[in-house]
This record gives C-alpha cells, structure tokens and sequence, in this order.
C-alpha cells in the first residue's frame, strides 16, 4: 500500500512540471507531421502513400518472414494499384503463424506489446516498435482531441475498460486521479445505479473538459444520470472510441451529457484510423495507414458501395500490419467535406458493435476488458455462451502443448465482480458463428 501512495506521489510531482519539458523530441516532432498533414491535397496524399507503402513493404521484405517468402516482387510500386498483388491477410491467418510476422529489425527490448481479442475470440499477440509507435499514436491522439475541439492539455474523465489501481489493488476503489494526464479515471466495472451519484459528484468535483469513453460505459453512465435526474458539470466534448457508437446511443450520450461526441475509430493493430472531424464526416487518416475497401471477391468496390476495410498501417516497425482484414465494413463517399481537408471521407462504418453479457441484476456488462497476454497466454480462441442472467459459460481452445489459463477467471472477477458467475470448458475446437464468423459471445444456444 506504501508502495502505491510513494508513485502517486511521484507522479503529482512530476505533472507540476510543464508539459512542454516533459515532451519528449520525437512526439513534438510527429505531432508538427500530424498538423501537417492535414494541409495536403489529393495529389500529395496519392505520392506519399505511395513513399510510404514502398517504405514498408520493403522493410517487410527485408525483416518478416512471412514476406521474404509470400511477396510477389515488383518493389518498388509504381502506383498503388500495385499494391493489389500482395496478399490479404486475416487475424486467423496471422495468429496462427504469429513468429512469421513479427519483424526481425528491432531487438525486443525495442518493442512492446499485447493480446487482444477482438471481436472474434481469437487473441492475436500485437508487438509495436517502442518508442516510435507509441509517439505517433499519442500524436494521432492529439488531433482527435483537436477535432473534437478540445485545448492542449485539457482536462479529462476517462470511462474506459482499463483497471483502476487503488492503494489495496486493482478495482479496489472506483476512481483514480492520473495527475500527469489530468485524468480522473472511474471505473467502468463498478458504475451502477448505487455508484452514480458519488460518480457524478466526483466528476463535478474535478471539473473536466470531455469524457473519453467507450461508447457503452457513455451510454450506460447517461442513462443511470438521466434515470436519477442528476445535472452534470458542463463539457466542451465527449470522445468515443473502440466500439461502434450506435446511434441511439450518440442520442442519449450527446443529450444528457450536453455536449458533441467525437467518435474516433481504430484498431490495437493500427493499420487503420478515421475520426470525425468538426462536420461530423469520418475522415481516414492518410498519414496513418492505406485503407482500402474490397468485397467478398477481394476487388476494390466503388465509393458509395459497402465492403470490408482492408488496412496496411504506415507506423508499427515491430510487427507491420499490410492488406490486413479488419473485419469491419464501410463504404467511401463519393464527395468531399466541408471542412476542406482532402482526407476521404466514409459515409457508411459498420464497426464493432458493443459486445456484452447481462448481469444478475439485468443490466449489461460490457466485454472490453482489455485481457493481457498474461491472461490469455496458450489461448488460441475463446467465446462466451450466456446461459442465463449472470451465467456464463466460456469455452476455449489452447493452442498444441499449451496450458489452461490459471489465472483468467480471477481476472475477469476483478472486473466484474459478483455480476457474472463464470464457468470455463475446454474444448478442442469451436465451430464459426452466426454468418460463419468467429464471434465473441455466442447466443445462439441462449433461450430466455
Ligand atoms: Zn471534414
């Protein structure tokens, strides 16, 4: 416990520092990059995406297994067309042969890394360059909050599926303050119609700038706000990211909470990014990645038609990310924005929707937890089967030698509580889902 007041100690003294001497070169100057960017015109984003592919496709050449064997030659590109003779690949195809894909180029002391499970149970161990990758993306960050018109260093409540660490442990209290991030963390585990009120009351308290939320936890704290009756400390902006923001829940978050939700969409693999600028249009991110939208044939559809998003990321040096299916559906606008950036704009993302289980007590209990490797090592798959309110079964499969994981129930009890009863079943496989996808919560045995 000691332990813990000494850091946060620590860290309130290091946020008395200004920030500006405390930001390192390497994010200042891709943080100028990012601004810059914004200004380019058609033409420069064609030349540019064309410089940088080149540069990453022959980095992979060079230092990926993978594509010392499976690139088709012909660097470099001419134009990007040429890109379609590279082959597409998925998180299935990718997890299986993790090591063929991780570059050779850094030692691993470079580089740093997770396990997600996305949408479809399959865990996929992600490496990124360090500290490179983690700069750009806290630049990419930057203009996000900059959309949702937000001032430097502002001040922020985050509603996310991270822990919240207290002196007796993770989730051991429902709120943190981060004070070099001028954060106030609440948990997203421990808010309910009996925590709302000191919710509300802390955030007051701390009088932020904008909520940083996963759609769900937003929606869910509106509604416990708006079933209390509760009034909120004003906000400049809500920003949401991680998950689809449904519209009906963009609805109750944008009226309750008196402010516009930013919604920013991208991917632990970072090979694709797209927020919404200040006229609402999903922009992607053209100095981030090179997305491309294909059908079912793996052909490039017209603006205006529904594909899937198919990302090569421009960033990640440990574990580059090229023609990777994101799972995700969207379609291009056949027209610009009024904004005046030359970033293209989709007018149809079919994203992630929320994933969920329902609790004891009937509410939801939203599945972003934010597993780590330390949970989900020797997983090669796992999906949820609720059985009924508050039960459900998880059934995983461990990849060949591998052990059952020892400590993922404890793990999900930190974050859920006593709201779900959980109980693990080995299996040797797990057949697709609905739609022949691999999904993370299964309801197709569920009869209420
Ligand atoms: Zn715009």
């Amino acid at each position: 416990m000691l332990e813990w007041y000494v850091t946060q100690g620590a860290k309130h003294t290091l946020a008395l520092v200004p920030s500006a001497l405390r930001e390192p070169m390497g994010l200042w100057r891709r943080s100028r990059a990012v601004l810059q960017a914004e200004t380019w015109t058609r033409e420069r984003i064609r030349a540019e995406r064309v410089q940088r592919l080149n540069r990453v496709l022959s980095r992979a050449v060079r230092h990926v297994a993978f594509y010392r064997e499976h690139a088709p030659g012909g660097l470099p590109l001419r134009t990007v067309e040429d890109l379609q003779h590279w082959p597409v690949v998925d998180r299935s195809t990718i997890s299986e042969r993790i090591d063929e894909f991780r570059s050779d180029c850094l030692p691993k002391w470079r580089t740093r890394g997770g396990a997600t499970t996305g949408r479809s149970g399959v865990p996929l161990g992600v490496r990124w360059d360090w500290p490179g990758a983690l700069w750009w993306e806290h630049a990419f960050h930057r203009r996000l909050f900059r959309w949702a018109g937000l001032p430097k260093g502002f001040r922020r409540v985050i509603l996310r599926g991270g822990l919240v660490h207290g002196p007796r442990g993770p989730e051991s209290r429902w709120w943190q303050v981060v004070p070099q991030h001028r954060a106030l963390v609440l948990s997203v585990f421990q808010l309910s119609h009996a925590t709302i009120e000191p919710y509300v009351r802390a955030m007051a308290r701390f009088q932020p700038h904008a909520l940083l939320a996963y759609p769900s936890a937003a929606a869910k704290f509106a509604r416990l706000v708006r079933e209390r009756g509760l009034s909120l400390p004003p906000l400049r902006a809500i920003v949401t990211s991680s998950e689809s923001l449904l519209p009906e829940d963009r609805a109750i978050i944008e009226e309750t909470l008196g402010a516009t939700a930013t919604d920013f969409y991208g991917h632990a693999e970072r090979a694709v990014a797209a927020a919404q600028c200040e006229h609402g249009s999903y922009h992607v991110f053209e100095d981030y990645g090179y997305a491309e939208i294909l059908d079912a044939a793996g052909e490039p559809v017209l603006p205006g038609a529904v594909g899937e998003i198919v990302a090569t990321g421009f960033h990640n040096r440990a574990m580059p990310f090229i023609r990777y299916r994101t799972g995700d559906h969207a379609a291009f606008s056949p027209d610009g924005c009024a904004c005046g950036r030359a970033f293209r704009v989709l007018s149809i993302l079919e994203g992630r929707p929320p994933e969920y289980l329902i609790a004891h007590d009937g509410t939801r209990v939203a599945l972003r937890f934010g597993l780590g490797s330390a949970e989900l090592g020797g997983i090669e798959e796992l999906r949820f089967f609720p059985r009924a309110p508050g039960v459900a079964e998880i059934r995983y499969v461990c990849r060949a030698g591998a052990a059952a994981p020892s400590n993922l129930l404890d793990s999900l009890r930190i974050r859920t509580g006593d709201a779900i009863d959980y109980r693990l079943v080995r299996v040797d496989r797990l057949h697709a889902g609905p739609g022949g996808k691999a999904v993370l919560v299964d309801r197709s045995e569920y009869r209420p």
